[in-house]
């Protein structure tokens, strides 16, 4: 299937390690032009170096913070400036959590409010104006099946991703008048360096591998009883992304390997 694709100008955020990785290089191989965003720079220019001479495209990469308004002020006149703006902007970057309710601060929430939510919002006021005036564009939400089903180790992950699952079906009823899309991709379970992080910080004081627990919680949650490659991820995103897609306006595809329990 022609994704119609080539020549498009694609923002992804957290895009050099990961889904965001797996999805600029399913963009780059239908001839999309990057701007990539991440906070560890040596990392980020690679991959930017490594895609560009790959697929032969233009790969812009900027370190930013997306949880900081400047950074992405920031990065926002960056891309401005390489590309005149964009034509689809994937909003990945994000982590896990790990606390009680009772024991996280105020500092913590603040945090992940402006890194999961706020950082959709901002990347949305830079870039839309642009993708109104290309004619409409694409707006991807990489949220989580813990929106819907949440893992009681991380509340403030739950309670965020939830939120941006929210924003981003209000931003599809603002933004549809100017023939821009946007939609949510909830995955289930991805392996990505994310989750060896996560699995080594709750194995740490246990007789348990990082391994051992991921093994545990694919046999425990997923039907399909494994994790999800990124690559899988990404080709959905990139397909959500395209004209293919043209129908599709503040849905939420869930791939998660029938982990999800109930029916949305
Ligand atoms: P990874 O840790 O593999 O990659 C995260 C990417 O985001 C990296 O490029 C990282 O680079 C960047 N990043 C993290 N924090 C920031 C920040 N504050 N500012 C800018 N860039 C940042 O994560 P995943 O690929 O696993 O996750 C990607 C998204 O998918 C997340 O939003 C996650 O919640 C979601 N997701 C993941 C699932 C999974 O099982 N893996 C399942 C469902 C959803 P750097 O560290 O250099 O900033």
């Amino acid at each position: 299937m022609d994704l119609d694709l080539k020549g498009k100008v694609a923002v992804i955020t957290g895009g050099s390690v990961g889904i965001g990785l797996a999805v600029a290089e399913e963009f780059a191989r239908e001839g999309v032009h990057l701007a990539l965003c991440a906070r560890q720079e040596d990392r980020l220019n690679q991959v930017a170096e490594d895609l560009g001479a790959k697929y032969g495209v233009t790969v812009l990469g900027v370190p930013v913070d997306v949880s900081v308004a400047a950074d992405i002020e920031n990065f926002v006149g960056r891309i401005e400036k390489e590309f005149g703006g964009a034509d689809i902007l994937v909003n990945n970057a994000g982590t896990g959590s790990n606390e009680t309710i009772m024991d996280a601060p105020d500092e913590k929430w603040q945090h992940f409010w402006n890194l999961h939510v706020m950082a959709a919002v901002r990347m949305a006021r830079g870039l839309v104006p642009s993708m109104r005036k290309r004619g409409g564009g694409a707006i991807l939400n990489n949220a989580s099946i813990c929106a819907t089903q949440p893992l009681w180790y991380e509340p403030i992950y739950n309670v965020t991703k939830a939120a941006l699952v929210m924003l981003s079906k209000n931003m599809a009823h603002e933004f549809i008048k100017d023939n821009i899309r946007v939609n949510t991709v909830n995955a289930g379970l991805v392996l990505t360096p994310d989750w060896f992080n996560t699995a080594t910080e709750l194995t740490a004081d246990t007789d348990q591998t990082p391994q051992d627990y991921l093994d545990g919680i694919a046999e425990e949650h997923a039907a399909i009883k494994r994790f999800a490659s990124p690559a899988e991820i990404a080709s959905l995103i990139v397909f959500l992304a395209s004209p293919r897609a043209s129908y599709s306006v503040g849905s939420t595809y869930y791939i998660d390997g029938g982990m999800l329990k109930v029916i949305t």
